[in-house]
């Protein structure tokens, strides 16, 4: 029996997944405050409940986090808490448990491996658009973790093949410019939008407003489809996987299955191409069950 747990801003999913690969059981819990005491306590007590539902858990668990792993910057508009914190040690010494971290991006690659999307992929890579971009990958359905368990941050590298304009005044919050993570998060689209109209409207109200014919969304959207085709064509020359695999709440833009793949002609060495774009499963226990997977591994 393999814990996985997610922390998703103030909630905090858990997932576990048998020794048939059966999930079993889940459940989730929001947070009360922004403090690593309180979420160090709620973690404590979804590992008390799974352990409590199923006593033969296993030792180990891994955590799906989109900060606290020590040495890297943590998304400003996340939970404060994990900012210059060491998720990792924290958590260890709190649950008395070995504990394996990854980011949205490696959970939603593993976990669309094992049960989704990419079962049958030799090599698979995953691209979550968020709140912030993350990615990660896996080949024969195992987590390629890399040297430095940064497999996957193309969030912060550059926007392959620019033009002109989006080289300019593009600061992320990692400290560097002209990041994907400026161009493909939810923020990033919805400030594109406000830069014409001077309206601030959020990712579901855009999509609606291309549908009713509003040329500056639909503008929008075009260039979107344009980027994330070229980051997957980036994706694609450098991994040439069987899928890539869109995950959170950007990838729920169906237009984006049709539009990206047409993009990609234009920027691979190969005419015709056999990698497929897929969606991600938009169950909200996902990354939960992607770092349960990732708990079966012993490279903790
Ligand atoms: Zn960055």
């Amino acid at each position: 029996m393999y814990l996985g747990l997610s922390i998703e801003n103030s909630v905090i999913n858990a997932a576990i997944l048998n020794d048939c690969g059966d999930f079993v059981w889940q459940d989730s819990h929001s947070l009360d405050h922004d403090k690593i005491s309180n979420l160090l306590e709620i973690c404590g007590a979804l590992v008390a409940n799974a352990a409590k539902a199923h006593p033969n858990l296993s030792q180990s668990i891994a955590v799906s986090a989109q900060g606290g792993f020590i040495g890297q910057p943590s998304p400003p508009d996340g939970l404060k808490c994990l900012a210059g914190t060491d998720l990792k040690a924290n958590l260890q010494a709190s649950l008395g448990r070995a504990v394996a971290l990854a980011s949205p991006g490696q959970a939603l690659a593993l976990y669309e491996s094992r049960f989704g999307a990419a079962k049958d992929s030799a090599v698979a890579c995953a691209l979550y658009l968020d709140n912030h971009v993350f990615g990660g990958v896996t080949f024969g359905q195992k987590l390629w973790r890399g040297a430095n368990r940064i497999v996957g941050a193309w969030g912060h590298t550059p926007l392959a093949w620019p033009v002109p304009h989006e080289l300019d005044g593009r600061d992320c919050w990692c400290g560097r410019t002209g990041c994907l993570d400026c161009f493909l998060s939810l923020g990033g689209l919805e400030t594109e939008y406000h830069n014409i109209t001077q309206t601030r409207l959020d990712i579901k109200a855009i999509a609606a407003a291309a549908d009713a014919n509003d040329l500056v969304a639909s503008s929008v959207l075009q260039v979107l489809d344009d980027r994330i085709g070229r980051t997957t064509a980036m994706i694609i020359n450098m991994f040439d996987p069987d899928v890539i695999i869109l995950g959170g709440r950007l990838a729920g833009l169906d237009r984006l299955y049709q539009n990206v793949p047409r993009k990609w002609p234009g920027y691979l060495l190969v005419e015709r191409n056999e990698t497929k774009l897929q969606k991600a499963n938009q169950d909200v226990f996902t990354l939960a069950k992607g770092a349960a997977c990732l708990a079966i591994d012993p490279a903790i």
